[in-house]
């Protein structure tokens, strides 16, 4: 369910026509529905009725500093992976003790600043972080509020590149080693050890793997409790996956039954670090279409967006839906199409023998379900500014990211001494 929608043949984004936004910050750009935002928020809360809930939004899936208070306005905390994230979250007015610190590589700087912020828990992935983690807490005189992140191995049944829960994965603490590595915890100055952790991965569309891991965990909770831990937080990750082209992934509320079955009589608060099912069908990205060709008996339509600006069909193999911002006449022949980027690699190609109506040059056309690892993935290569990100609000809509410019690209870069002044320099 989202905002996206035709109204008298052009598509709307709420209540403001996408072309007009096109005509005022040009292409490409992503568009966010705060309408969108905000019933994937409810959505998801309600599915959580009744439970001792607290939401986390995962910030790396869409970090505008305008989605996140969005959402934290609506009562969300955050779940960060870097300090550029914290920094984000905070700016963007979430309450320190709202936000989680995840991530298997959190440097000594990152874990400081978390500490200095005062953030209400950091889920530790190895005994080395949790040592560095206690020095650095027990040298300011504060303790930090640990959950281990612990690997169910479990296969969640997603892309290899989001599966995060397997043995092999490099993320959380083997299940078997769980009870040695709280021992330790509890033995270490300024760690104050409040509940267990895991996140099998993202873009799950099935609750089976879900389940697995949640039951494991639950007993993990058990044994660690019998090991004399004071376990009130049961941490249960992000992941739930959402309808990109076709997909019919579990709805909050059959997710939330199935919490619900799993961790009755527990006695702990939950918390959920729901990314994508919040933002990921709340923004679209729009483009320009540059050029139609013919190529081998294939229509190719080159578009002024890339997989710099959209990595997921490159990166992750995904198939987005793209729909042309003027409503297709509804007996208009469709027609195989590459739908391909600028960019000089091969694999900058969003879709491949995509059934599409007729398309030509300066066509709008939206990429959908891109709200969430869209922005946030996009890079300057091939020298391509970073896109623009707009924000609707009923009729209204503003730039909440505006368009890079090429010399602030460059302005990080400098000659070298030897390479500066006369081209002579050197030369003999
Ligand atoms: C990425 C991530 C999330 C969010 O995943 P989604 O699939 O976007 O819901 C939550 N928790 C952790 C630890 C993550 O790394």
């Amino acid at each position: 369910m989202d905002h996206f929608a035709y109204r008298d043949g052009e598509l709307y984004a709420e209540d403001v026509a996408v072309a007009r936004i096109a005509a005022a910050v040009g292409t490409p750009f992503f568009c966010y529905s705060t309408a969108t935002l905000r019933h994937h928020y409810k959505v998801f809360g309600d599915a959580l009725a009744g439970l001792d809930a607290t939401v986390c939004y995962a910030v790396k899936a869409n970090a505008n500093l305008a989605v996140i208070r969005t959402l934290a306005w609506l009562g969300a905390g955050a779940d960060v992976v870097s300090g550029g994230e914290l920094e984000r979250a905070l700016t963007a007015g979430v309450a320190p003790e709202g936000i989680v610190f995840s991530g298997v590589g959190k440097s000594r700087d990152e874990l400081a600043l978390a500490l200095d912020a005062g953030i209400g828990q950091f889920n530790v992935e190895s005994a080395d972080e949790l040592a560095s983690l206690s020095g650095l807490a027990a040298a300011r005189g504060v303790a930090a509020r640990v959950a281990v992140r612990v690997n169910p191995d479990v296969d969640p049944r997603t892309h290899e590149k989001i599966s995060t829960g397997r043995r092999r994965d490099k993320f959380g603490v083997p299940w078997p080693d769980a009870r040695g590595v709280y021992a330790r915890a509890a033995a270490l100055p300024g760690i104050e050890i409040v509940g267990v952790a895991v996140h099998i991965g993202s873009q799950i569309v099935r609750l089976e793997p879900f389940r697995a891991a949640f039951e494991r965990i639950v007993d993990i909770v058990g044994e660690l409790r019998a090991d004399g831990h004071d376990i009130r937080r049961l941490d249960l990750g992000g992941g739930l996956g959402v309808p990109y082209d076709g997909e019919t992934p579990p709805s909050p509320a059959e997710y939330g039954e199935m919490v619900r079955e799993v961790t009755s009589g527990i006695g702990c608060e939950l918390v959920f670090e729901p990314g994508r099912v919040i933002v990921g069908n709340a923004g679209v990205l729009v483009s320009r279409v540059l050029y139609v060709k013919d190529s081998a008996g294939r229509a190719v339509t080159v578009l002024d967006a890339a997989m710099n600006d959209l990595l997921r069909p490159s990166l992750y193999d995904a198939r987005h839906a793209i729909a042309p911002a003027r409503e297709p006449a509804a007996d208009a022949e469709h027609r195989p199409m590459d739908i391909v980027g600028p960019i000089c690699e091969s694999g900058d190609v969003f879709a491949q023998g995509r059934p599409m109506p007729p398309v030509a040059a300066d066509d709008l056309l939206s990429i959908r379900t891109a709200g969430a690892y869209g922005a946030v993935m996009s890079s300057n290569y091939n020298s391509r500014p970073l896109a623009a990100e707009v924000l609707v609000d009923g009729d209204a809509f503003e730039i909440v990211r505006r368009r890079q410019t090429t010399a602030e690209m460059l302005a990080l870069e400098r000659m070298p001494s030897w390479l500066d002044g006369g081209r002579d320099r050197g030369a003999a």
